[in-house]
């Protein structure tokens, strides 16, 4: 029996190396897919369409809405950020762990909808560990790492407790490998895997 996909939910603050977390499942799980979101940020050097984001304007983002294109959509830091339906529903049908590298605005949303998805907040070892790393990532005014820290904090206060699991990002290699176990573990839950049951039930009647 073919198993059924995991909807994985990530998010953290900015500096909690989500992205280089991303980057070491993708690599290590075949079965991972990441889904691409939608935004209406400039891409950042380095940054390519259709690969980190689907760069688009806020007129096609508004119509992306109003055409129900969105699992879920948020603002953050001033720019539009959503998951596109159809590709993340196409590859769950085909039975595929995607993962969403998304706020917790967005993940709520997507808990509302998906109930079975699996929530991971990132954190980094501390506060002053994160501001050292977004410092150093030098992509960020000292004004806008003050706000993003403050941001982190009043989020950790209202969403913590929504997620499933926290893993806490002191070494890429080694959180990462306690998300794949995550996903390991999440594949054996009852819950998730009644119909083996009932088939092997079936066939001793
Ligand atoms: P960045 O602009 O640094 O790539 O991302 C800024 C924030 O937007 C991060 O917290 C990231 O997780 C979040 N984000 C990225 N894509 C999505 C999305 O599709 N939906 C939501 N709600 N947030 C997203």
């Amino acid at each position: 029996m073919q198993e059924k996909g995991i909807l994985l939910v990530l998010s953290g603050p900015s500096g909690a190396g989500k992205g280089t977390i991303c980057k070491y499942l993708l690599a290590h799980n075949p079965s991972l897919k990441y889904s691409i979101s939608a935004t209406t940020r400039a891409p950042r050097t380095g940054e390519l369409n259709g690969q980190s984001y689907h760069f688009v304007s806020k007129d096609t983002f508004q119509e992306m809405i109003a055409q129900d294109e969105l699992l879920e959509h948020a603002e953050v830091y001033g720019n539009y950020y959503g998951t596109p339906k159809n590709y993340v529903q196409k590859l769950l049908d085909e039975n595929l762990d995607v993962i969403l590298e998304i706020d917790p605005q967005g993940a709520m949303q997507i808990k509302n909808k998906f109930p079975e998805a699996v929530f991971v907040l990132i954190l980094p070892p501390s506060l002053t560990e994160l501001s050292d790393r977004i410092y150093k990532r030098g992509t960020d005014t000292a004004e806008v790492i003050r706000h993003r820290l403050s941001k982190a904090v009043s989020e950790l206060k209202f969403c913590a407790s929504k997620y499933d699991y926290l893993v806490i990002n002191d070494e890429v290699n080694k959180a990462s490998d306690k998300i794949l176990a995550i996903i390991t573990s999440e594949k054996c839950r009852v819950g998730r895997n009644m119909p083996v049951v009932e088939e092997i039930i079936c066939n001793n009647n």
